[in-house]
């Protein structure tokens, strides 16, 4: 009886560390082939942040052109090519959108959270999030991951400053998809925390995201994103 018991206690330390041990960030991450009832269609990136929680950029989710909602998305995690990728999930899901773009573009609110029907997190992993305080935001080194058009994953690695209460810049921006996650990973941290999306670039070569903020996180986890 008590080997048992032990045997179950070591099962139960040493589970956390396999799953940590399999984590692989690329897996969490989709590039995302939305089809709108518009018409348009787009490529897109989107992270998990849950067992069934993803976030993602609203403009893979809604046509940001005609404010016309998504008629199918296809995830495809850990994406390879367009043929090949670690976990492809075509089933139901919810999602709640913080723009529908009726007004036109609006950076701000270009923020999404899917919720899977299934807990597509089991086999993709997925990151850990944090909404980021200005002076935390302000010191730290980010990394941003999306794929580009042809689903090969681009990385970009630069401080990033707030803009405002929704939003981040950083100098540099990715050439991928938009909706990617912007997060950090430090010596000492198990898991990447994604305190952003990737949502658009300037000009001048700067990139914006949108920040995790409480209301994403709450709205998620009242939507079953975490269980
Ligand atoms: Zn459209």
């Amino acid at each position: 009886m008590k080997k048992q018991l032990l045997a179950f206690t070591l099962i139960l330390i040493l589970l956390p560390l396999a799953a940590c041990a399999d984590f692989t960030p690329e897996h969490a991450i989709a590039y995302m082939d939305s089809h709108f009832t518009c018409g348009c269609e787009r490529g897109g990136s989107g992270v998990m942040i849950g067992r069934r929680g993803l976030v993602t950029a609203a403009h893979n989710l809604y046509c940001e052109k005609h404010a016309r909602p998504l008629k199918y998305c296809n995830f495809h995690f850990g994406a390879k090519s367009a043929n090949s990728c670690w976990y492809k999930y075509s089933g139901k899901f919810a999602y709640k959108v913080y723009s529908t773009f009726s007004n036109g573009y609006d950076a701000r609110d270009d923020i999404a959270a899917v919720v899977f029907d299934s807990p597509v997190g089991k086999e993709t992993g997925w990151f850990g999030w944090r909404v980021g305080t200005d002076s935390y935001i302000n010191e730290e080194y980010c990394n941003v991951l999306s794929y580009d058009f042809r689903r090969h994953m681009q990385n970009e690695f630069s401080i990033e400053y707030v803009l405002n209460d929704r939003q981040i810049y950083w100098s540099g921006w990715s050439s991928g998809t938009e909706g990617g996650p912007v997060y950090f990973w430090q010596e000492g941290m198990d898991y990447p925390e994604v305190i952003a999306v990737y949502t658009s670039h300037d000009s001048s070569g700067n990139g914006y995201g949108r920040r995790l903020t409480n209301n994403v996180i709450n709205d998620m986890r009242a939507d079953g994103a975490f269980n």
